[in-house]
């Protein structure tokens, strides 16, 4: 007898559920092996912003160490990474908390402040998680028209919406810009102290060592404004992706709101393991930075020539933009059967693609395959 397959169609399904789009990921390297025939040694995925240089070898010897402990529930204090933290940001236990990804933290604060029919600002483009958690809540996504952060407009909604959150991606993803420290802190300044300001700082280890001008420090912002959270990843520059660790440093009460809607052991001990000691290893990060902003200067040079528009950008990523001659769609396209994978930027409503700042060799190729291609 054949299996009747089950298509679930009268089971109905929570209404805020039908108009979010599944995010999509950048694709993983055993998709285009298997899609493609492409053995994985020849692939180069420069699609997620993660650390091309992995991650410090102290993290791995670490991690190694206690993989016989996985028998045990994690520690559910964080104690070792918390206390790493609140040391490297100056800040108290109580400012902090932790989540599996910055990601996790934008859908507790989400939960926390807005429910059903309240609105989010954010910028035209940028990460698309925060419209997708907010659509988790029923909650009404206000976006700014212009591509920058531009905090006049911000304001000009802010004051004709009332909007119950306000995003600030700092350096923003996908176009790499960032804000000034003085503009944010301005602009906070005249924002009601009932609306939160979140600042999403996931690549702000890179602005801070570009431009101390575009630097966030979350101690001065939480000491001088209360409806303000910072958050901060290891998913970038640390180079632990695989092991989703991100933070969220704000005043304690809304820390504490926060904490109501953690589940229990949501960080796994090895990457408690792991982020507790990539903090310690700085001089990993800054060779990493370091070595990211002299092949990013190899990109601008390479689009300069190839008369392709660049982002300045204060990340390990950056945006070509296309004329209207050349289709974004196309490109990453014929990229990605070559075994480059790159984020293609059509469905933010931009010609462009996004390309992860790699190792030189990386690099290389994809100079080479673009200039094949155009
Ligand atoms: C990568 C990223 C995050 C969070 O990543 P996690 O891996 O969930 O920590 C948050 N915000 C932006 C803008 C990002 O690019």
């Amino acid at each position: 007898m054949a299996w009747k397959l089950c298509k679930g169609g009268r089971l109905k399904f929570n209404k805020k559920l039908e108009h979010i789009s599944t995010y999509e990921a950048g694709k993983p390297i055993e998709l285009v092996v298997r899609e493609f025939g492409i053995e994985a040694k020849d692939i180069v995925k420069l699609a997620s912003n993660e650390n091309p240089y992995g991650c410090s070898i102290k993290v791995q010897h670490a991690v190694s160490e206690i993989l016989p402990h996985m028998a045990m529930y994690p520690d559910d204090s964080m104690m070792k990474l918390k206390d790493g933290l609140t040391k490297r940001f100056e800040i108290a236990d109580e400012n902090l908390i932790i989540g599996s990804g910055s990601d996790q933290v934008i859908e507790f604060l989400m939960h926390a402040k807005a429910s059903e029919n309240a609105k989010i600002l954010i910028n035209s483009v940028t990460f698309a998680m925060y419209e997708i958690y907010a659509k988790h809540v029923g909650a009404e996504i206000i976006r700014t028209a212009s591509q920058k952060h531009d905090l006049d407009e911000f304001y000009k909604l802010y004051k004709e919406e009332n909007p119950d959150i306000i995003f600030l991606c700092t350096p923003n993803n996908p176009t790499g810009d960032a804000i000034d420290v003085k503009e944010i802190f301005a602009f906070i300044e005249k924002i009601d102290s009932d609306t939160l300001v979140v600042v999403d700082g996931a690549y702000m280890e890179y602005a801070a060592y570009k431009d101390e001008s575009k630097k966030v420090t979350p101690k001065e912002l939480i000491e001088k404004f209360e409806n303000v959270i910072y958050l901060g990843t290891f998913s970038k520059a640390y180079g632990l992706g695989g092991m989703r660790v991100g933070y969220g440093i704000a005043n304690a009460t809304i820390i504490k709101e926060l904490y109501k809607l953690r589940p229990p052991f949501n960080i796994t001990t090895l990457s408690l393991e792991a982020a507790s000691v990539a903090l310690e290893d700085k001089d990993f990060v800054d060779e990493c930075i370091q070595l990211n902003f002299i092949e990013m200067k190899r990109y601008e040079k390479f689009a300069k020539e190839q008369k392709i528009d660049i982002i300045e950008s204060y990340t390990n990523f950056v945006t070509l933009c296309f004329e209207n001659n050349r289709n974004s769609t196309e490109i990453a396209d014929t990229l990605l059967r070559r075994g480059m994978i790159v984020r293609n930027l059509s469905g933010y409503g931009m010609n462009a693609i996004r390309v992860t700042v790699g190792t030189k060799e990386q690099n290389d190729r994809f100079f080479e395959l673009i200039t094949e291609l155009l």
